[in-house]
Order: structure tokens, then C-alpha cells, then sequence
């Protein structure tokens, strides 16, 4: 038997209905905020990846699906969606006129080879969007007020937007020295990819989950220590925003986020104060880095599996329909005719309507009307279709009526 791949899963039934729930919240909310859907192709040059995400990151060096396609060219599965948009924001020259932003939201399945865990899988969807064209404060605030509604509108009360800003170019450098300069004395203590971070971007050694308690870690260098008068500045007014939208939110100086291309603003979206649902944050160099003009951006992105885990534990029902509206049975062979034009009138009107497709017999195809859980049905039988007539009966009350064939469709629109 040939069975799934390690990390992947089938998406159907219950499952199914509620990832479709969670596109359609997402995506009205995201039509508030002016947000126009976005998808890109699922395999790309690895060149993007290497160089959008970054060639030091655990992402690029451990985790992607890369491989070599029939005309030699390397291909890399798309592990993140801002690269795949921005090298579309970059190719169709989005920047030519930029007197508003360009803003696109996306649901997009990603690929990483990473060890599968509860919430955590080799291929996955994401929500995301990205905001191009604007460096305003304004626009951050904009990026995390949509994160924090979409979960607030999918029932996710309980969550917290943790916050740091890794400053401009200038206070980032000044921040990366400090740590270079703290850590190094130290080098042995650290864990083996830590040791290599300490030279390629010391930043992320803040995000170890190896040693990330330890007393090494814990009084590390802050980013706010070495912000710039106007990186400062910038951070105060960010909060000021989200304090005037009742975002609730709390700083965390040790949030630096994983990729290579964030500056500025960072954040994550973390419930009950334990795992992250989603981050994002300001990438003002990443259009530059991959060849365009130098473009202020912000995004962020969230994965399904654990926002469906989040809701499940917080009891959150999904409203899933588990009902149909009419069940049509029939006696004999006769009547399949007059069934299959009646279904075909009561769907296009937009009824859930079904019937057997399994020669059944009438006493099954009862059965079939509770397991459907139907609302109405209708018993088909030549008897009374010489006279035009049905009899539908309410499958609650158990009352039923006699009808004209040409007023079923009046009739449920009456009645359901
Ligand atoms: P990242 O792109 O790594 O910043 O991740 C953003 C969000 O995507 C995370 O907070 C998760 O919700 C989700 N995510 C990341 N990696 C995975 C994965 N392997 N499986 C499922 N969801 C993931």
C-alpha cells in the first residue's frame, strides 16, 4: 500500500469545512483592509530563497525541498510566501507607480523538511500578506491590526502581540556588534549552530531554542539599548498607534524572528503567553536584496495547523453545516426521471438536495434521509406525479402537506 509522505495529511471532511470557514473570515477581513488575493507558484529559483530569505538561515540551510529539474535548472518548493511575492512585486515593476501601496494577502501551501509535530509539518498552509510602498508607522500598526482581527474574528480572544523593533540599519548594526561582543567571550558555552550564527548573523542566536533559558541568553544585550534617536522615536509612536486601537500587546526585547530580512518592526502573535501563531514584521532592504529599488515593505504570515489546534483547545466551534435541505426518494426505476430535472431545479435555486445513487431500496434510502440529516423529503411516486403532485414532509415534525411539482421550490423557500 502506498500511504501519505512523513509531515503531509489529507485535507476532507470536518477538516475541510473548517480550513474553507477560515479562508472565507480571512479573506473578508482581508477585503476590509483593501488587500488583494495573491498566489504565486509553488516551486521557484532556489537563487530566491537563498538570497530573499537569507543562505544563513536554519530555513535555507536545513529545511527546503530543493532539487534539480529535467532542464538542470535548481528548483526549491516554496518555503515562505514574502520571496515568491515579492519577486512578483519586482518582475511586473509594481514600484513604477507608487502614490499608493501595493497590498496583497495570500493562502498558499509551503514546504519545509522539518521534523513533524503536533502543528508542525512538512507541508502546510499559510495566510499571509504583504504591504508594499509604505515606510509610515501607520503602516505597521495597519499590519498588526489585521493579524490581531483575523484571530479575534476566528474566536481567538485569548492572544497577545509580542513586539520588538530591531531598529534602522544603523542601530541594528550597533545592536549586532554588542552581541558579537557579548557573546564571543563565551563561544564555548554556545550550542553548535549558535557558534556558526555568532559570525553570519548573531541576531539569531537570540532565537535558539536550545539554550534560550539560559542565564547566557537571558541577560543578552537588548535591541532597545541600541536604537538611534529616530529608530526610538519611530518604536514610541508604533506603540502610541496600537494603544489608540486597543491592541493588547507586550515588548519582548528578545524577539528577533528567524529570517534575515526583517528591520524595524517585529512581532509575533502568541496565545495564552506559550507558542506562536504567526509573526511578521518590516522588511524595508528585501525588494533591494532581490534586485528592485529600495522599497519599504511590511507582512506577516500565520500557519492553519495551529490556528485550527488553538481553536479545537479553546473549544471554539466551527459553524459546519451537517445538514441538507431536501432528500428526494423514490419508488421504482420510474420515477429517477422526474428526480434527476427536480434536483437539477432545486441546486441551480440553491438548495442542498440529494437522492439515492445506489439503487437502494425505499426502506434504505429512509435511512439515508437521518443520515443526511435532512430538513425536508419528498417520496416520489407515479401515482402522484400523474397528478403533478408530491407530498414533503418536515423530517422534525413529521407534518406533511401535498403539493404542486412546480411549487417545491416556493414551497422550501417558505419554509427553510
Ligand atoms: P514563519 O514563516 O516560520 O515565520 O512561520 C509563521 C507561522 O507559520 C508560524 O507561527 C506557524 O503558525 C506556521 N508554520 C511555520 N512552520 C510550520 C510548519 N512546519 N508546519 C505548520 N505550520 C508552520
Amino acid at each position: 500500500m502506498i500511504t501519505k509522505q512523513k509531515g503531509t495529511y489529507d485535507i476532507y471532511g470536518d477538516l475541510a469545512k473548517k480550513r474553507a470557514y477560515i479562508n472565507d473570515v480571512l479573506a473578508a477581513l482581508c477585503e476590509k483592509y483593501n488587500y488583494g488575493y495573491i498566489e504565486t507558484p509553488v516551486f521557484e529559483a532556489s537563487e530566491l530563497y537563498h538570497r530573499g530569505v537569507g543562505d544563513a538561515t536554519d530555513m535555507v540551510q536545513k529545511e527546503t525541498y530543493d532539487f534539480v529539474d529535467r532542464g538542470e535548472r535548481n528548483i526549491t518548493l516554496r518555503p515562505e510566501g514574502t520571496a515568491g511575492v515579492v519577486r512578483w512585486f519586482i518582475e511586473n515593476k509594481l514600484y513604477g507607480n507608487m502614490s499608493d501601496p501595493v497590498k496583497v494577502y495570500y493562502n498558499m501551501k509551503m514546504y519545509r523538511y522539518e521534523r513533524p509535530q503536533s502543528g508542525r509539518n512538512r507541508e502546510f498552509t499559510q495566510w499571509g500578506f504583504e504591504c508594499f510602498g509604505s515606510d509610515d508607522v501607520l503602516a505597521d500598526a495597519e499590519a498588526i491590526s489585521l493579524a490581531y482581527n483575523a484571530y479575534r474574528l476566528l474566536g481567538l480572544d485569548n492572544i497577545t502581540i509580542k513586539l520588538n523593533t530591531l531598529g534602522d540599519f544603523e542601530s541594528r548594526t550597533n545592536y549586532r556588534e554588542a552581541l558579537v561582543n557579548y557573546f564571543k567571550p563565551h563561544i564555548s558555552e554556545l550550542c553548535p549552530d549558535c557558534q556558526e550564527r555568532i559570525n553570519k548573523n548573531p541576531l539569531r542566536i537570540l532565537d535558539c531554542k536550545v539554550d534560550d533559558k539560559s542565564e547566557l541568553h537571558k541577560n543578552a544585550p537588548k535591541t532597545l539599548d541600541y536604537l538611534n534617536e529616530e529608530s526610538r522615536t519611530r518604536f514610541e509612536r508604533l506603540q502610541e498607534l496600537l494603544d489608540l486601537m486597543d491592541i493588547n500587546y507586550e515588548i519582548d526585547t528578545k524577539l528577533v524572528r528567524g529570517l534575515d530580512y526583517y528591520d524595524h518592526t517585529v512581532f509575533e502573535v502568541v496565545l495564552n503567553d506559550s507558542y506562536a501563531l504567526g509573526g511578521g514584521g518590516r522588511y524595508n532592504g528585501l525588494v533591494e536584496t532581490l534586485d528592485g529599488p529600495s522599497i519599504p515593505a511590511v507582512g506577516f504570515a500565520m500557519g492553519y495547523d495551529r490556528t485550527i489546534l488553538a481553536m479545537e483547545e479553546n473549544d471554539i466551534s466551527i459553524p459546519i453545516n451537517d445538514s441538507i435541505d431536501l432528500y428526494l426518494l423514490y419508488v421504482s426505476d420510474s420515477e429517477k426521471e422526474t428526480a434527476s430535472y427536480l434536483l437539477q431545479d432545486l441546486r441551480l435555486n440553491g438548495f442542498i438536495a440529494e437522492t439515492d445513487l445506489m439503487c437502494k431500496s425505499l426502506k434504505s434510502q429512509f435511512k439515508s434521509v437521518d443520515r443526511y440529516n435532512a430538513k425536508y423529503l419528498i417520496v416520489l411516486n407515479d401515482e402522484d406525479l400523474k397528478n403533478s403532485q408530491v407530498t414533503i414532509k418536515d423530517n422534525k415534525t413529521k407534518e406533511e402537506e401535498k403539493i404542486s411539482i412546480n411549487d417545491i421550490v416556493d414551497y422550501l423557500d417558505m419554509h427553510l
